[in-house]
């Protein structure tokens, strides 16, 4: 029989799971078993919607065999089975929905070393059985077909499709157990000990029976000193599922197992939220914050929500409507007894239970994460810094609307603290003569340190908040104001730091020099709105600011987007009114007026590369810098 070759992302997984130096080898069973469980749902609950499933819930069972002689582990189950294009599209090409990332996220030079991560981020299924098998066989028939088909794969050098006999639908995978070598041992897969701890530790919450013929030694009957082995069918796992446990009787190490089986990752949760509401609508819930953001999470391909069972029985993988945008990060389950088992995701928009449960859990997790930034702030930090900017956007987003629900919960980068800090901790420092919260926009921490008006505010013994996310500014802007404290943006005109009689002598000299700075402003054109002299530089000479909502940064942010429609700051090239330049600007309005007009242009340059922001000809300011040397 022609074999047929693995589609090439596959053939690249199969390779990795075959030469594969994953230390939890052990999951392989996990991964059978849960696809095993899901083929039960699937004629579960097919036969629920249709009525048509001659089995009773007490038939489905997933059953593991051991044959040690000829070194093989059988794992079937009776759900709904193979059909032969089934076999060849599941088995033989990645089918999981990750397939297009997992295609982009290996590429030919991958380092053996990183396999790990790839294992665990895909959650690779089926192809693990290969770390442990030689040979693996898939015989399946489907539930309500007469025809049964087996697969059969060796490895990396292809797979076969052939017509066999099945007696009933379900599936049947046997593996070829590998032979022991000096670093692995292979055999335990053959021991029953070892499988029974492998299915308690990972698939013990499995609703269905993991059943396996156990051996035991005891005393033959009627006798006083006989052995007799019997061969007991044994159920391994306790159905329990984890979220229906008692909090008290669940380990933290079972939660993070259960986590990472479920949800694919590799890393441990950073937090973990059980609660059990009992009320009018009762339901457990089960949520973790992962520790990372997932590779794809800030990409259009991320899908939010929580997975929806109803007592017990997965009716949807991921429920979006669960979760709010500002929380998708949250992974995890809800199992509620009173929702019908055969909504659908047209009713789901409009069912009222679900959106009370989303509410509730919006409320849990906002809750949930304040604590965490009380209690436990290395944690918080370490969340913040992957799941901060979409906390955000979420502020930013729908005109506002949740900004107070998440207003406590994100941090900015302090001056003074040298650390992220929350609005709230920001707000208590805040002295008497303090009006406003000041922030910066900037590429980074250190960029924006330089800024001659940052040393400004800080002389003064204000602290700043740094932004350095595009969205902060947006998110700032959308706030407006916390605690009845506005924002200043320490790069907009309307900095304000001086005495009343500074005020005054900065305005004197902005009346008495009008005609030199409209003179300047007319030579720069449309670059700035107005050129001003200004108190608040201590040493620098010239700084750009920007008047009214939109920022330098803003402008920045706005022009890198795809569609950008040349979107303009309101620029102000202010000048230190006590620098020595401002008298040689005065001299040379008198004096010469065509070099003034080259000055306007040196200054607005400098401001342009202080606030980081492009120059439009560089080969001018470079010739007028030569003129000048
Ligand atoms: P995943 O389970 O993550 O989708 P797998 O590689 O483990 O990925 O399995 C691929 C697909 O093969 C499954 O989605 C399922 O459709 C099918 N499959 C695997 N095992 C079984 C089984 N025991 N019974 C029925 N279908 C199965």
């Amino acid at each position: 029989m022609a074999k047929k070759q693995f589609k090439a992302e596959s053939k690249k997984l199969m390779d990795m799971m075959i030469n594969s130096i994953y230390t939890h080898k052990d999951i392989f069973l996990r991964e059978l078993i849960s696809n095993a469980s899901d083929a039960l749902d699937k004629l579960y609950y097919h036969s629920l919607s249709e009525n048509t499933s001659g089995l009773s819930r007490d038939d489905y069972k997933i059953n593991l065999s051991i044959d040690k002689e000829n070194r093989t582990l059988t794992i079937s189950d009776n759900g709904c089975g193979m059909s032969e294009k089934e076999l060849e599209t599941n088995l033989g090409t990645i089918a999981k929905s990750g397939s297009h990332d997992f295609k982009s996220a290996i590429n030919p030079e991958e380092k053996e070393s990183s396999n790990v991560e790839i294992i665990g981020q895909f959650g690779v299924g089926f192809y693990s059985a290969f770390m442990v098998s030689d040979k693996v066989t898939v015989i399946s028939r489907v539930y309500g077909s007469d025809e049964a088909f087996k697969w059969e794969s060796s490895g990396v050098d292809g797979y076969t499709v052939s017509p066999c006999e099945k007696a009933s639908a379900g599936t049947t995978i046997t593996l070829k157990i590998k032979e022991n070598t000096e670093e692995e041992d292979y055999d335990k897969y053959l021991n029953q000990y070892t499988l029974q701890e492998i299915v308690k530790k990972y698939s013990d919450y499995i609703r269905y029976p993991i059943m396996l013929d156990m051996e035991s030694t005891s005393l033959k009957e009627g006798t006083e000193d006989e052995y007799e082995t019997v061969i007991e069918p044994t159920q391994l796992n306790s159905m329990v599922p984890i979220w229906r446990k008692n909090k008290n009787e669940i380990t933290k190490e079972e939660y993070n197992e259960f986590y990472k089986g479920k949800f694919y990752d590799f890393e441990d949760p950073l937090h973990t939220v059980h609660s059990k509401t009992e009320g009018q609508i009762s339901y457990d819930a089960l949520l973790y914050i992962p520790s990372h953001a997932p590779f794809d999470f800030y990409s259009k391909e991320f899908e939010k929500g929580l997975s929806l069972y109803c007592n017990g029985v997965l009716i949807m993988e991921k429920c979006a409507e669960l979760l709010p945008d500002h929380f998708s990060f949250v992974k995890g389950l809800v199992d509620c007894a009173d929702l019908t088992l055969n909504i659908s995701r047209e009713t789901l928009q409009h069912d009222h239970i679900l959106k009370v449960i989303a509410k509730n859990l919006e409320k849990k997790i906002k809750s949930e994460l304040e604590k965490l930034l009380k209690n436990n702030r290395e944690a918080y930090e370490k969340f913040f810094a992957a799941f901060g900017v979409q906390l955000k956007f979420g502020i930013y987003n729908s005109y506002g609307i949740n900004k107070d629900t998440l207003k406590d919960l994100v941090l900015f980068h302090s001056s003074s603290e040298n650390k992220p800090v929350s609005l709230k901790e920001y707000v208590s420092r805040m002295s008497e003569e303090q009006k406003t919260i000041y922030y910066a926009c900037g590429e980074t921490t250190a960029k924006i340190d330089l800024l001659p008006q940052a040393d400004a505010v800080k002389s003064k013994g204000f602290e700043i908040l740094y932004c350095t996310d595009d969205v902060d500014e947006f998110a700032i802007q959308m706030l407006r104001e916390y605690d009845s404290k506005t924002f200043t943006n320490i790069c907009a005109d309307s900095l304000d730091l001086d005495s009343e009689d500074e005020k005054e002598e900065t305005k004197k000299e902005n009346e008495d020099s009008k005609e030199m700075l409209d003179f300047m402003k007319e030579a720069l054109g449309d670059k700035v709105s107005s050129v001003a002299f200004t108190s608040k530089l201590s040493n620098h000479a010239v700084c750009l600011t920007s008047e009214g909502m939109l920022s330098l940064e803003m402008e920045k942010v706005l022009s890198a987007m795809p569609n950008a429609s040349g979107v303009k700051a309101k620029a102000i090239l202010e000048i230190n009114k006590n620098h020595a330049i401002a008298q040689k600007l005065k001299d040379l309005f008198e004096s010469d007026k065509e070099k003034l007009k080259d000055y306007a242009t040196l200054l607005y340059c400098q401001g342009c590369l202080i606030a980081g922001k492009s120059i439009d000809d560089p080969a001018e300011l470079s010739r007028l810098i030569c003129d000048l040397m």
